[in-house]
Order: C-alpha cells, then structure tokens, then sequence
C-alpha cells in the first residue's frame, strides 16, 4: 500500500495529480488542466484540455481566445479524471466562477482552494466550507495585520467622495475580471444608479458577467462620452495600470482611488498616488483564512500563494498538522 496522498505531488509549477496525469492551476502549458478560475495566475493558455467551471471556461476563452479541449464542470458536479481519481468543482466566491477543487481516490479527500473569500459578493456564489482530509488554502493576506473592512463602509466613502466633489470625477483603479464588477454591483446596490464610465479594457469582461446573470446597469465607455463635462459628478472604472497614464487626461479633474487589499498598506497606497484608497479585496483576510481552517477542520493543511510563514506558525501553535508549498509563478493580478 502505498503512503497516504502519495496520488498527489506538488511542483513548483502546479500540483500534479499522478495517477490521472493531470495538473491544478500549472503555471506552465500541460497536456491536460484542472483550472480554479480565470485569473492570469491561475489559469494560462495552451493547454491541451481544461477542467474548469463553464464560467472559468467562457473567461479563459475571452483572454486567450482558445476554447481547444474545454471541458465544463459545474459546481457540485463530479468529474471522473481517470486513474480513479475524482474531481468535484465547489464554489470559492472569488470571482466569477471561481472554484475550489475537491479531489478524491482511493479513500482519501483533497481540496485545493485556489483563491478565495468569505465576505459576501453579489457577483459570485458563496465559499462552500467541505469536509476534506488535506486543505490547500491560499495566503496571499495571510498576515494578522491584514483585516479587510465590510465593503459597504468602503462603498459609503466612494459615494461620499462623490458626493462632496460634484466638479470632479472619481476614477476608481480595480482589476478587470472580477474587482470592477463587484465594485458596480455593490454601488447598484448601494443605491448609486447613475452611469458609470468605463476604460475600454473593462468593456468584454463586464459583457460577459452580464452574460452570465451579473447585472451592472448603466455602464458606458469613456470614449464615447459626448465630452468631458459629461463624466463630472461620475464614477469612472478603469485598469490600475491607467491610473496614472496619458488615458486619465481624458477625464474631467479625476480624483484617483484604488480598490485592493493592499491599500491597507498606506505606502502602496502613496507610490500609486492614489488619493481615496479603498480596501476591497478578492481574497480572505487573516481572521477569515483562520476561521476557514477552523471551519473545514482538515488533518493537514497545506499553505501557498502568498504568505506562507505566518500562517503556518499559527498552525503549529494550535495544534494543526501544516505545511508551506513552494509553488512559483503566482503573483497578484487580483487583489
Ligand atoms: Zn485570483
Ligand atoms: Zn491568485
């Protein structure tokens, strides 16, 4: 017999699930994927088969324009990989279509998290807390420091910058899948119907949310604004990276904000020159990856993405069998 989860190995470019031959989230191109959601990090192109939700399946086809190989699996649907090994898509309410991935064979439960949160998000369905043997969990806010507040207190600080600068705009920095919807989701929500503008690259992700039920209302494109004075008093969404490029000229007297995790951090917030920062995350903050532990109550858990160290010392100091992964190529796209 062979040693328990021995099926499973990670590399530092993926975790291979042996006896099928298959890879979860590999950063590199692999014959056959298991992909957690749409996020660069996550999920590359040129794979020769992906297992991902339909949802992750209809993203990758917008960025990487290859639907070669696609395999949907629903939330809660089990999919038989082969060398009697099964996989089970659960939700992970990162982004839209974001799962958790629970592996079985021979007995033994493994889920691999891929990125996720606990606080509510009318774009994505809920975190499903499951009984596992082993817990992958991600830890890219994986510092006790690290609190996110409820996004309706952010939220009211956009609306009331809005509010006292009727001249100005406020011109939000959020990354394209998945941030920017939930942000317009939670302004709809918040009772803000006004238009909201959006930088071109936002355009087909937000279409594609649409498509799959997300509604945002009344978005429209910056370009085709009748003019600037028609952008004052309005929110404009945009990528991070036109925060602070020749693009913003366009608009009428931005005030520049940032919705991300790491806008706690006041020096990433300055060297962005980001005015209004906003912290809204994707991504579980500490006391949320604790409780999750806590919650899904595995024999072992296994740290990655982000900071391992701190979380692994909480482990050891409550008793829980732990261990940090080395996986390479997972940087922040989706904070
Ligand atoms: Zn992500
Ligand atoms: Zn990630």
């Amino acid at each position: 017999m062979s040693a328990p989860f021995s099926w499973i190995r990670p590399e530092p470019w993926g975790i291979h699930v042996v006896p099928a031959d298959i890879w979860v989230d590999p950063s590199r191109a692999v014959p056959r994927a298991l992909v957690t959601h749409g996020h660069a990090d996550h999920a590359r192109g040129g794979h020769g088969a992906t297992i991902a939700t339909p949802e992750t399946l209809a993203i990758m086809q917008l960025r990487y324009n290859t639907s070669a190989g696609a395999a949907p699996a629903a939330y809660g649907e089990s999919v038989s990989l082969g060398g009697g090994v099964t996989a089970t898509f659960l939700p992970a309410g990162h982004v839209l279509g974001s799962a958790q991935i629970l592996l079985e064979h021979a007995g033994e439960r493994m889920i691999i998290t891929g990125d996720y949160k606990r606080a509510p998000d009318p774009t994505c369905a809920p975190f499903a807390v499951t009984p596992c043997d082993i817990f992958i969990t991600e830890a890219t806010f994986g510092l006790p420091v690290f609190t996110h507040p409820p996004i309706s207190d952010e939220i009211s600080k956009l609306l009331k910058s809005l509010k006292d600068n009727p001249e100005n705009c406020v011109l939000v920095g959020a990354y394209a899948l998945g941030k920017a919807q939930r942000v317009i989701a939670e302004l709809r929500a918040a009772g803000h119907h006004d238009t909201i503008w959006l930088h071109g690259a936002m355009e087909a992700m937000c279409r594609l949310y649409e498509e799959h039920g997300v509604a945002l209302g009344d978005c429209r494109l910056v370009s085709d604004a009748p003019s600037k004075e028609a952008m004052r008093g309005s929110i404009v969404i945009a990528p991070p990276a036109a925060l602070s490029d020749r693009w913003s000229r366009r608009l009428p007297d931005p005030i520049t904000a940032m919705a991300s995790g790491w806008m706690q951090v006041r020096g990433r917030a300055r060297q962005r020159g980001v005015e209004l920062p906003l912290v809204i995350s994707d991504h579980a903050d500490w006391n949320a990856l604790t409780a999750t532990i806590l919650e899904v109550n595995p024999q072992e858990t296994w740290i990655t993405h982000g900071r391992e160290e701190a979380l692994l010392r909480w482990c050891q100091l409550n008793q829980r069998r732990a261990r940090a992964l080395a996986l390479v190529g997972y940087e922040d796209e989706d904070d």
